[in-house]
This record gives structure tokens, sequence and C-alpha cells, in this order.
């Protein structure tokens, strides 16, 4: 299947620069461009397979969606971030979602407001 191509097909393919924050196999994370926190990445699959977006997924995600929250964890400790983190996946329209290739984001180095907005 051929998949829409986004912007973050472009960065983890190199095309579109970005400042990398951790890589593995499966995984890439980068630096947010718009920074909302101190820290703020966004962690990928660099495969898509059809994850537009967490409503897409099915029982075959379940590895790289649990690959996806444990790069988070080793991100906070390659990082040192110490006092804690927030993962955000934005899903569709009323999600707030704007590149349509599943990303976490990952927020961290100042308290943060809750609820959302
Ligand atoms: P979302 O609104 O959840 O879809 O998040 C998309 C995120 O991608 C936003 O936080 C943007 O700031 C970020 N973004 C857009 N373009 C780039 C880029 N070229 N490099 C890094 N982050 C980007």
């Amino acid at each position: 299947m051929v998949e829409n191509e986004t912007l973050f097909h472009k960065i983890v393919d190199g095309r579109i620069p970005s400042t990398k924050v951790y890589e593995d196999d499966y995984i890439y994370a980068f630096k947010d461009i718009n920074p909302v926190a101190p820290f703020h990445c966004l962690i990928i699959p660099k495969i898509m397979s059809g994850l537009s977006g967490l409503d897409k997924a099915t029982d075959d995600h379940e590895a790289i969606l649990g690959k996806m929250m444990v790069a988070a964890s080793k991100i906070a400790k390659e990082q040192n971030i110490t006092n804690g983190f927030r993962t955000v996946i934005n899903t569709g329209e009323d999600g707030g979602q704007t590149v349509s290739y599943i990303h976490m984001h990952m927020i961290a180095g100042k308290p943060l407001g809750w609820p959302p907005g």
C-alpha cells in the first residue's frame, strides 16, 4: 500500500532536516520546531504502516505503539528528565492533529497545566 506522504515521512528519511533526540531500529524522535516547553520532542515510528493517527490502530500495531512509549522512558533517562514529563498523541480534528502520521509529543522541563483546553 502506498501511503500518503506527509512532512514526517520526509523528516524520517532525511529529506527535511530535523534535530535528532533518539533513534533505534523502529523509532525516530526529534525536536518539535515549535516547542511548548523547555523540552519538546516528537516520537514517531520509522515506518508509518497505516498509522496516520491513533484512530487507525489495530492489533497489528501493538508492538510499535509499545515501542513509542518505551522510547519516551529511554529519552527521559538519556536527557536527564527526572521531574516528570507528559506524553500526548493528538488524534483527528478535535484532537488537534495537524500531521497525518502518528506522533507522540513528549513535553518536559516545567510544570504543565491540566486540563488541556
Ligand atoms: P500535532 O498538532 O499533534 O499534529 O503536532 C504536529 C507538530 O509538528 C507540531 O507541534 C509542530 O510544531 C510540529 N512540526 C511541524 N513541522 C515541523 C518540523 N519541520 N520539524 C519539527 N516539528 C515540526
